[in-house]
């Protein structure tokens, strides 16, 4: 945690923020080093301040343009899943949205690289990391569903847009070891844990029921 981060968290009560973590618990999360790292960031200072009122409740919230700032439980749940193994050298956000998943993972990995296709949302979300001197992370504007080949291979791929099936070029950027948490589904969503255990052996499991926005096709600018 740098001096912006606990000067931007200060300004929210310990208590409603023990609050969430303690549901967080409750709900199933164990590892301390992502409820730590939650308690830490300012989640209201990614969301419009008409609404960050609700910043420390357990809910997804709108960020404009048909976008949702994930729920934190999901965050929590996806960022375990996701580092519970193996390392956390170069990580690729898909969806950046408004930045506060990758800054949870910023604080966790070495080295975060995000895509997000909706430009305002996209650099919104490099002010706000900016802000928190988040800079270990790299954010481009482009279509994510072919993940970010010049950048990968990835140890870890956290998708938070739901497309219909895993695209391949996603599973191809995984580092051997390397470990994707993804949701896929239309109305029926489901959050796979996707592991590359060698070049073409992939280990797929199913965690729970979701509900994300679509992975959809190509940018749009404003
Ligand atoms: N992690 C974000 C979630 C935002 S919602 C947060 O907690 O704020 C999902 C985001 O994925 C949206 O901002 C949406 O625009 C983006 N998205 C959808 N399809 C995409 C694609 N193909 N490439 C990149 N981003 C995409």
């Amino acid at each position: 945690m740098n001096d912006v981060i606990r000067q931007g968290i200060g300004m929210t009560s310990k208590r409603t923020r023990d609050r969430l973590i303690a549901r967080l618990r409750e709900q199933g999360v164990r590892d301390d080093a992502v409820l730590e790292v939650m308690a830490e960031t300012p989640r209201h200072l990614f969301i419009d301040e008409a609404l960050s009122h609700k910043a420390y409740e357990d809910t997804a919230l709108p960020i404009g343009f048909n976008q949702t700032i994930s729920q934190p439980y999901i965050v929590a749940k996806m960022t375990e899943l996701l580092l519970a193994q193996g390392a956390r050298d170069r990580v690729l956000e898909v969806g950046t949205g408004s930045g506060y998943q990758t800054a949870v993972l910023a604080l966790l990995c070495q080295q975060v690289f995000s895509v997000e296709r909706i430009l305002p949302l996209q650099q919104r979300a490099a002010e706000r990391l900016t802000l928190l001197q988040l800079d270990n992370v790299e954010l481009y504007h482009t279509d994510g569903g072919m993940g970010l080949p010049m950048k990968g291979p990835f140890d870890a791929i956290m998708v938070t847009a739901a497309p219909e099936t895993v695209p391949e070029e996603l599973k191809q950027q995984l580092a051997i070891g390397g470990v994707m948490v993804i949701p896929v589904g239309g109305d029926e969503q489901r959050l796979m844990h996707i592991e590359r255990r060698t070049q073409t052996g992939f280990d797929t499991k199913i965690v729970e029921s979701v509900r994300f926005v679509p992975l959809l096709q190509g940018t749009v600018h404003q």
